[in-house]
């Protein structure tokens, strides 16, 4: 059995992220092996992020936005972002980018294997073989796995279209965060519109909520609202889809003393926004901290706050509730709030006084029902969290 310092099951975003620390010289003299069931050559997610600063792929992003809009039937705002910008890294460039730094380092290896089974003892089974390693970070989450469902987990699914147009039909320094003009069909249904020119751009349907659409009507839906923005002569370039799990399940991190969850599998997406991309930054430059230090990989995690997962846990049952469409919701948050303080609110990095106002711009009895509902809610924890 091929025994490592470290195993990292998964390489997406947090697998990647983490490898790219581990390349740092200090941990030189510690075998890595990291391994992904695919070849992630191909472009199939468009990282999205707002941030004052730079973040630790600054030399990645490869577009960014100074305005964003936020639409309803009857609300139309563009604000401008400064101090903050948004920001695309794509993820054809971060795999890359990743993978041919690990390909020199002579510590780390990486195989193209299936893990099937992953045991608290550092066991890493894959279709082919059985690894050991002193420590295993795993994030090879499966987004059908049944115990991520709580009663008001939502789905998170959009199909995106990167279109060219012959003629000139975009404002390129504004993204279109939601756009909330589209039939609701009682749920949370938004356009979201990142413009790389004025004639090119990706377009997104999303839906919040508990039911994936087949592949067809998500192509309906767009054809609709490209009718809706007048936009008829267009070729498509390439084509996103996605699922990401919008859970007030209870993740953890540490599964064992060896095996360690992490990325969406240890709840590093936001619950309410599905963003992970800076937040698994953060949490894993600590890890790797840790790791240098000697200490176990998950202590003093900047892991969310136990107000803002009531936060989160919230708005996911108002809306599993369907008492209120998304934008009823969603466009009197920024039209009473603001994008800055809105962009800071989901950063959680807001005062209490702060969020007070916030709560106070929301359908106020539902949402006072529902956090209090949340605060006597105990999901229940697996101490297992297999695929
Ligand atoms: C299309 C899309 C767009 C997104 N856009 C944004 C965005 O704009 N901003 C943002 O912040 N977040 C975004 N997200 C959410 C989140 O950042 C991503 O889902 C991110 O990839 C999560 O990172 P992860 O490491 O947890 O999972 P992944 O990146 O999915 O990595 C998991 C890896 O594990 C591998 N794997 C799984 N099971 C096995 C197995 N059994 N054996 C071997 N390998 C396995 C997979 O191949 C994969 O490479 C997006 C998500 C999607 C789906």
């Amino acid at each position: 059995m091929k025994a490592f310092d470290y195993i990292i099951a998964g390489g997406g975003v947090a697998g990647l992220t983490l490898s790219y620390l581990l390349l740092a010289p200090e941990y030189r003299q510690k075998s890595v092996l990291l391994i992904d069931r695919q070849a992630k050559t191909d472009n199939d997610k468009t990282f999205c992020f707002w941030e004052k600063g730079e973040n630790l792929f600054e030399n990645l992003v490869s577009k960014t936005w100074p305005r964003a809009q936020v639409k309803g039937t009857e609300f139309n705002k563009s604000y401008d972002l400064a101090p903050y910008k948004y920001k695309m890294v794509r993820s054809a460039d971060f795999y890359t980018f990743i993978y041919k730094q690990i390909a020199d380092a002579p510590n780390f290896t990486v195989v193209q294997e299936e893990v099937q089974a992953i045991f608290d003892n550092g066991k890493v089974k894959t279709a082919r073989q059985t690894y050991t390693g002193q420590y295993v970070f795993d994030s090879t989450l499966n987004y059908q796995t049944k115990r991520l469902y709580t009663p008001n987990t939502l789905l998170q699914h959009f199909k995106g279209l990167v279109i060219e147009t012959k003629e000139p039909v975009f404002n390129a320094d504004e993204v279109t965060y939601m756009d909330f003009s589209i039939p609701q069909e009682g749920d949370c249904r938004f356009g979201y519109i990142l413009p790389f020119s004025e004639n090119k751009a990706l377009i997104e349907y999303t839906i919040f909520n508990q039911f994936l659409l087949d592949d067809s009507e998500y192509d309906k839906q767009l054809e609709s609202y490209l009718r809706k923005l007048k936009i008829t002569d267009y070729e498509v370039l390439e084509t996103e889809t996605g699922v990401i799990p919008m859970s007030d399940y209870p993740f953890s991190v540490k599964r064992s003393k060896q095996v360690f969850q992490i990325g969406i599998k240890g709840g590093f997406a936001k619950a309410s926004t599905g963003y992970s991309f800076l937040r698994t930054q953060r949490i894993l430059k600590k890890l790797a901290q840790n790791l240098k230090e000697g200490k176990s990989p998950n202590a003093d995690l900047p892991l969310q706050k136990k107000r803002f997962k009531n936060y989160d846990a919230t708005l996911l049952r108002v809306l599993a509730s369907g008492q209120f469409t998304g934008e009823e919701i969603f466009t009197e948050l920024f039209k009473k709030n603001g994008m800055h303080l809105m962009f800071k609110f989901l950063d959680e990095e807001t005062t209490v006084a702060e969020e007070l106002k916030i709560m106070s711009t929301t359908p106020i009895k539902s949402f006072a029902k529902a956090f209090v509902n949340s605060l006597a809610a105990k999901p229940k924890a697996h101490s297992k969290f297999l695929s």
